[in-house]
């Protein structure tokens, strides 16, 4: 699809190898059959973003100094319903990253079937450098800062990577105060603390939606979960919490990174105590239960399945040939270039695609907002269950559409979410 003169995307140059040039192509790949099903304004419409807003923050710091540092804010689209999307808080992170994380949340909330739409926030800052007082005061900085592009028919933040369940305490708390209220009315943010309004089991939501699409694209090709070896990296919210939830359902977590080193065990790593480690040590690295080896070639190791759960751009055309795992499940957003993709697809590894791996965390929050605004409240089984039974759905009709149309499982993904989208927005009469 060829992008028209004027777009937003467009006019600004679009950085090859980014999140939003993989988001981009991923979305041409599936436009192009889409074309003779429907119109081709919406198409062009939705290849770009709603709106991307620039912001700059200062909050005072804990020395009473103050710091600049820049957010963004990018709504994709909200035919389906109000925009939805994390917060990530990374020293690198560009409003072409938001724009790019942003899209594929549109195609995540459609493919999960939440009435969401797509949206993503950015804050350049290095989260695990600020104290936890200084962290506390640049998030409700931004919280105040955002506040008038916050809101639950608007765009509705929950956590992403370097932001946390404290964080959208917080961010719920600000929002309440500058409205003079004692709480929001309704869902302004997912992801918080239980006691705020937040939902059991939201925290471990996407770890285990991983995991629940794991054993179903073991079950689906016919391999067995038990005793299969699995590889992760990045080992924070999502990653740690997938390899309990693997571990629980009998494989073997052979090794384990994170951005400060990586360890591994032939025989398996004892997560519980991985995971104590991990949050006493601020990092995997010098588990006494496991080798040290190098995170970044630890991904060639043999091992049957391989779940990416870090930052993007992971899984490229360099080391796509050398990927020795036979399931590839994208816990990050974005971890394969679509060059990386191709030699993948060639070499008949099953790559579970992030919109679909991933999703179970947008589709906890989903649970999050409307108990928020019917002002109920959910329990645990009842979460899980409802988690379990939407990831087994979503996969197996992403699966059979791979195997109808002789798809890869991302374009098959991508062609249910585009085509919900698309019907979403003539049904709003949005065309002349
Ligand atoms: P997090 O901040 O809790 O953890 C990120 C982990 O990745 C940390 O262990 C970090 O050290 C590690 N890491 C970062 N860059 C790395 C690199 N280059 N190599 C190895 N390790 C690296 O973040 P998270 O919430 O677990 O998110 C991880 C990924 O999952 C991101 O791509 C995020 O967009 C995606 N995701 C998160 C959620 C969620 O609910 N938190 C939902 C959907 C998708």
């Amino acid at each position: 699809m060829t992008p028209s003169h004027t777009s937003a995307v467009a006019a600004s140059k679009v950085a090859p190898h980014s999140i939003l040039s993989n988001a981009l192509a991923n979305f041409d790949r599936i436009a192009q059959p889409l074309a003779s099903e429907v119109p081709v304004e919406v198409l062009e419409k939705i290849r770009q973003p709603r709106e991307r807003i620039e912001l700059t923050l200062s909050p005072q710091m804990d020395d009473r100094r103050v710091r600049v540092f820049r957010a963004f804010v990018v709504r994709h689209n909200d035919a389906l319903g109000p925009s939805k999307g994390g917060i990530r808080m990374t020293p690198g992170v560009t409003l072409d990253d938001v724009t790019g994380l942003a899209m594929e949340m549109t195609w995540k909330c459609a493919l999960i079937g939440v009435p969401f739409g797509g949206g993503k926030s950015g804050i350049v800052a290095d989260s695990e450098k600020l104290s936890g007082e200084n962290k506390e005061k640049l998030i409700r900085n931004f919280a105040r800062n955002a506040h008038r592009h916050i809101g639950p028919l608007l765009y509705v933040p929950a956590p992403d990577m370097g932001t946390n369940e404290a964080d959208m305490g917080y961010i719920k708390d600000a929002i309440s105060h500058g409205l003079g209220h004692s709480t929001t009315q309704g869902c302004y943010v997912t992801g918080k603390p239980v006691i705020l309004g937040g939902i059991p089991g939201r925290r471990e939501a996407t770890g285990r939606g991983v995991a629940i699409a794991v054993q179903e694209a073991c079950k689906a090709l016919g391999r067995t979960l038990a005793g299969a070896r699995v590889i992760l990296q990045g080992f924070g919210n999502v990653g740690a919490i997938a390899a309990e939830e693997l571990a629980q359902m009998g494989a073997k977590i052979l090794g384990a990174s994170d951005l400060h080193g990586a360890v591994f065990h032939e025989q398996g790593l004892d997560v519980a105590a991985l995971q104590k480690h991990a949050s006493e040590a601020g990092s995997v690295k010098g588990f006494p239960g496991g080798q040290p080896v190098d995170g970044r070639t630890m991904i060639e190791q043999p091992c049957d399945i391989l779940v990416p759960a870090a930052a993007a751009n992971q899984i490229t055309a360099a080391n796509a040939p050398k990927i020795q795992a036979k399931i590839v499940a994208e816990g990050a957003n974005s971890p394969t270039t679509p060059e990386a993709d191709e030699i993948l697809a060639a070499r008949n590894v099953f790559v579970i695609p992030d919109i679909l791996c991933n999703a179970g965390g947008v589709f906890v929050s989903y649970l999050e907002y409307t108990q928020e605004t019917q002002q109920e409240q959910m329990t645990q089984e009842e979460v899980r269950h409802r988690l379990g039974a939407r990831m087994i759905d979503r996969f197996a009709q992403v699966y059979s559409l791979s195997r109808a149309r002789h798809m890869p499982m991302r374009d098959a993904a991508m062609y249910l979410a585009v085509k919900t989208v698309c019907q979403a927005i003539v049904a709003r009469g949005y065309l002349p």
